[in-house]
């Protein structure tokens, strides 16, 4: 049976009007940046890689660790981690990528193809790109190191990604098998849980209609246990258990 933990590496101040889809009000909310850690496999399995202290400065980035220290306190040396599964390519999933040498990253081919095709760069899209990461996709594919797989599929019993889409063009999602129940990784298929419980889309999205679906799709993989991860909620902390600073275990 696998174990989950979120493990939390920054956190980031905005505005609801910022952030919610037609959201009018501009009550303050805080962004808590994760990385998960899934352990009780043959080897441990990372969901996205964060960010480096570059992005940390460049955007305003309160309390950053780096993920890889985080990893490290989780129990598990980050060169030991040989699998990564990468829900999207914005920078805080996937500019950290180099915190983890030996991992190969599974990526949806929706994903690669739009931050490498026509729209990415355009002012709409870009601000979500740390480009640099965005490029070293070439050499670590020639490398054997990107496997890009095409929508739902096992990655070991028990464990699956799910092409959901919606906020970005491949958008990935994870569920895990464990002693309580199905966990339901939603990165950001779900920011926070009024998103995926109110159904209220957030304003970055390449598809509103396959973000609505998605949040559909969260509730039936869930299922009664309800064991949904929101993906930059600091109630993920308070609804799960925190076991040290940063670390919150799942299941
Ligand atoms: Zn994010």
């Amino acid at each position: 049976m696998y174990e989950v933990y979120a493990l939390k590496y920054g956190e980031r101040d905005t505005t609801a009007c910022q952030f919610f889809y037609r959201e009018a009000s501009h009550a303050p909310i805080t962004l808590h940046y994760y990385v998960w850690l899934i352990l009780g496999g043959p080897h441990p399995i990372l969901v996205d890689t964060g960010f480096l202290d570059d992005d940390a400065r460049a955007r305003g980035i309160r309390n950053y660790v780096s993920p890889a220290a985080m990893v490290e306190r989780a129990g598990v040396r980050p060169g030991d981690v040989p699998l990564a599964l990468i829900t999207h390519l914005h920078y805080d999933h996937w500019a950290g990528h180099s915190l983890f040498p030996g991992a190969e990253f599974w990526i949806q081919r929706d994903e690669v193809a739009f931050w490498t095709g026509p729209f990415g760069r355009t002012p709409a899209f870009r601000q979500s790109a740390n480009v640099e990461s965005l490029a070293r996709l070439v050499t670590l594919n020639y490398g054997n190191r990107i496997r890009i797989v095409d929508g739902d599929r096992e990655v070991a019993p028990g464990l699956r990604v799910h092409r959901v889409g919606g906020h970005t063009a491949g958008l990935q999602i994870v569920t895990v098998e464990t002693a309580r129940g199905t966990v339901v990784l939603t990165s950001d298929a779900s920011h926070f849980y009024r998103n995926v419980e109110k159904r209220q889309p957030v304003q970055i999205l390449t598809s509103l209609p396959e973000m609505l679906t998605a949040f559909e799709t969260i509730h039936e993989l869930a299922g009664a246990e309800r064991l949904i991860v929101a993906g930059h909620d600091p109630e993920v902390a308070e609804r799960f258990k925190a076991v040290e600073p940063g670390i919150i275990k799942i299941a």
